[in-house]
């Protein structure tokens, strides 16, 4: 078989294979271009602005990352499997690609940097703040919280003229009336690890995003987050596949 046909066979099957994939995206005009926001599953999402990739919690059972660009930065909010997937993050990483992960995230990848609640970190012209996320009334049978506070982020993303809240594995806790001018919302809707749709209808006329995400939903059923703020024209509820 001549060469180039050898070729044209390996591309036509890789396109195959990344179209398994098969990810919703979003795209936001922002003031330096285009972001885009895609859709992974779960908590994983895929940030690309500016020709630079950023993975929140890629976790290998939501997509073959092999087939996935690679990743210049790779943001985890905490250790927790559904997060924090090692395997995942080696199969992103290229020489030079950053990691922002947190303590409790073990074995900690080769070059890691660890936030905690209130740390600060740029790249590439997106400031990052890690934030609290954590349990107030969902607690494990043995009294302790699903996320005791101080443990895992959340994290504010500013890129130029769009501010992401990406909150992690919380509930609708008192500082997130802290937080200033969100232009989108990630909000983490299933019980008992998270919050059930009233809670998060609450975090979100907090928080007042333009646009609000439910993600991290499982069972939840994020039709009835709709309902809940349909007297909030405000704020725009995007129900993406994040089951
Ligand atoms: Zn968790
Ligand atoms: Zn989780």
């Amino acid at each position: 078989m001549p060469k180039k046909a050898v070729r044209m066979i390996f591309l036509a099957a890789a396109l195959t294979l990344a179209a398994g994939n098969d990810f919703e995206t979003d795209v936001f005009k922002i003031a330096s271009g285009d972001l885009r926001i895609t859709f992974i599953g779960h908590a994983s999402l895929l940030f690309q602005y500016a020709g630079k990739a950023i993975y929140v919690d890629p976790d290998g059972r939501r997509a073959d990352f092999a087939l996935m660009p690679k990743a210049d930065l790779v943001i985890v909010t905490h250790q927790h499997g559904d997060h924090f997937d090692p395997q995942a993050i080696a199969a992103l990483r290229h020489e030079s690609t950053r990691l922002f992960l947190t303590d409790l995230c073990r074995p900690l990848p080769a070059g890691a940097r660890t936030l905690k609640n209130g740390d600060r970190a740029e790249f590439a012209g997106v400031a990052i703040e890690a934030v609290p996320a954590y349990n107030l009334v969902h607690l494990r049978p043995d009294g302790t919280p699903y996320h005791p506070r101080g443990q895992g982020n959340g994290y504010v993303l500013t890129f130029p003229g769009l501010r992401v809240y990406l909150a992690g594995d919380t509930e609708n806790i008192p500082e997130m009336a802290e937080l200033q001018d969100i232009d989108v919302a990630f909000l983490p809707m299933n019980v008992p690890y998270t919050m059930t749709p009233e809670m998060t209808a609450k975090a979100a006329r907090t928080i007042r995003p333009r646009v609000l995400y439910p993600y991290h939903f499982s069972e939840s059923d994020p039709q009835r987050l709709v309902e809940l703020l349909r007297d909030e024209p405000a704020i725009e509820v995007r129900v993406r596949r994040m089951r």
